[in-house]
């Protein structure tokens, strides 16, 4: 069993109280982990703490902060089985995707460290004369960042990374459901040089998330607040932010939709959209979720696909290989049956898997699937897959455009002109031709729109979430005023 206590200014606290609370491990039911479980007053402690802390750390040169930012990607690479640990023991990931978000984790770390040199700002012609005038970008101050368990390292280092290459400090949120994955990250980030109080991390039990949160939210030194999770939670953020005037980047839910038009390479298709719905069993904000397929060529297709997901190996990650390991909980289980259920009650086939057995599930696929059915609009967040056949291409962006969601999408068509203008005209923030729906890279610009959130995560852009534009003036030379 892991302890995790609280990370405030680079000393491990328990909460007050000594409260704590336990993540059980999915497959074994076990207790994986036992964490702090902080009141508003330890909040409240990792708040002040960042506060005291972002004179020094904004002051440090870029340089500096670079080569603490690339020194943390180096030791989190280092200890990539350590998490690997952590991750498959909270979460029931396979040891292939716990590892891919080390590696992709310690490449947000340097893509973060390459962006110290790159907060600048402008000289603006001003019409006083002798005036010099600029808009420099400046950190904000605290940055709050909230992250998920699903693709934990990625995302927990991802709220925090580019806020502290820009000279904020931080505190960091861990979701409930993998305390120790992401209270690692804090730890590294210590290891590596970022201390001083620079970098907090915040574990709660369930039941008090909402005090905990809008405690750190309403905290006066808190300037900015990210958070990535699912769209209910999301507007709750987004609210209690609104109330106390806070700026928020929102990472939400998804309902990607996959293209396959009736020119598509089929065998293409079927490889993305099976890597797109079943990586990470489906729990992925990008994963595929809504194939809407021309019906001119659905039947091959559907068949591909149904003989590809049964071949997947599915099962517990700890004794064996396999493509698909666990789903985060049990009750996750029980909700993909009720969703298969009341789509095959409406007329759906399952063409592949079906088969739930607690927290673990086989490759699914559920061919016919129309709008009456829960499965056609609600994110399934499992490794389950639904086909919607359309008529033609103007039905399928038609189909794609009528969710309420906006995060990833992907055509496929030999026809790349044909192609990049169904791309241009889907509701989304992210479009991959000819490639799968799930793809992330630190230097590119992530994020949705509609229910999926706004504000972008990734390249230059995330720079313009974390620092405040100031105008500032030299008046160089004598000045008129009127009286
Ligand atoms: P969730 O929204 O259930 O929980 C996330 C966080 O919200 C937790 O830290 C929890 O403490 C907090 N929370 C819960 N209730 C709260 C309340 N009333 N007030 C304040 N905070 C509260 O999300 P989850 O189940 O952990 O993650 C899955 C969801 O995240 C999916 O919908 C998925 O699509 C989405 N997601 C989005 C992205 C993205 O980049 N867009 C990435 C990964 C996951």
């Amino acid at each position: 069993m892991n302890n995790v206590s609280l990370l405030i200014n680079d000393q491990d606290r328990p909460a007050s109280g000594g409260a704590t609370y336990d993540r059980i491990n999915p497959l074994s039911n076990e207790v994986a982990t036992r964490a702090a479980a902080a009141s508003v007053e330890d909040a409240k402690a990792a708040a002040d703490a960042a506060a005291a802390a972002f004179p020094a750390w904004s002051a440090l040169g870029p340089s500096e902060r670079r080569a603490r930012l690339l020194k943390a990607a180096d030791i989190m690479e280092a200890r990539t089985n350590e998490f690997i640990e952590l991750m498959v023991a909270e979460t029931g990931a396979t040891p292939m995707w716990a590892g891919f978000n080390a590696k992709l984790a310690a490449g947000i770390l340097r893509e973060a460290a390459a962006m110290t040199t790159q907060v600048s700002g402008e000289v603006i012609p001003s019409d006083v004369p002798g005036s010099l005038a600029m808009a420099i970008r400046q950190p904000v101050g605290v940055v709050l960042g909230i992250a998920p368990w699903n693709a934990p390292i990625i995302l927990g280092v991802r709220s925090i990374a580019v806020p502290l290459a820009c000279g904020n400090t931080v505190v960091f949120k861990a979701s409930e459901l993998c305390p120790a994955t992401h209270r690692l990250i804090g730890s590294i980030l210590v290891e590596a040089g970022i201390t001083g109080g620079a970098v907090n991390v915040v574990t709660n039990a369930q039941e008090d998330a909402p005090a905990v949160v809008e405690a750190l939210i309403a905290h006066p030194a808190v300037r900015r607040v990210n958070f990535t999770g699912s769209t209910r939670v999301g507007r709750i953020i987004a609210t209690t932010a609104a109330r106390y005037l806070k700026p928020v980047l929102l990472e939400l839910g998804g309902k990607a939709p996959l293209l396959v038009l009736d020119d598509a390479d089929l065998d293409d298709a079927v490889n993305a959209a099976a890597f797109g719905a079943f990586m990470n069993q489906g729990q992925i904000c990008m994963s595929t979720e809504r194939l809407l397929v021309d019906e001119k060529v659905a039947d091959t297709f559907v068949a591909k696909l149904a003989e590809k997901a049964a071949s997947l190996p599915v099962g517990d990650p700890r004794k064996g290989d396999v493509v698909l390991g666990s789903l985060v909980t049990p009750e996750s289980g029980a909700r993909m049956l009720e969703l298969i259920n009341d789509a095959v009650s409406k007329g759906a086939k399952v063409v592949a898997g079906g088969q739930v057995n607690g927290s673990v599930m086989s490759a699914t696929v559920i061919d016919h699937v129309t709008p009456e059915m829960r499965l056609y609009s609600e994110e399934s967040f499992g490794p389950l897959v639904v086909v919607i056949r359309v008529k033609d291409e103007e039905e399928a962006i038609r189909v794609a455009n009528g969710s309420e969601y906006g995060l990833s999408s992907a055509v496929f068509s030999r026809n790349i002109a044909r192609a990049i203008n169904i791309a241009k005209r889907i509701e989304s923030g992210i479009c991959h031709i000819n490639g799968p729906t799930v793809h992330d890279e630190a230097q590119m610009p992530f994020g949705g729109v509609k229910d999926s959130g706004y504000g972008r995560f990734g390249g230059k852009a995330v720079i313009n979430e974390f620092t405040e534009l100031r105008w500032i003036t030299i008046q160089t030379g004598p000045r008129h005023y009127p009286f």
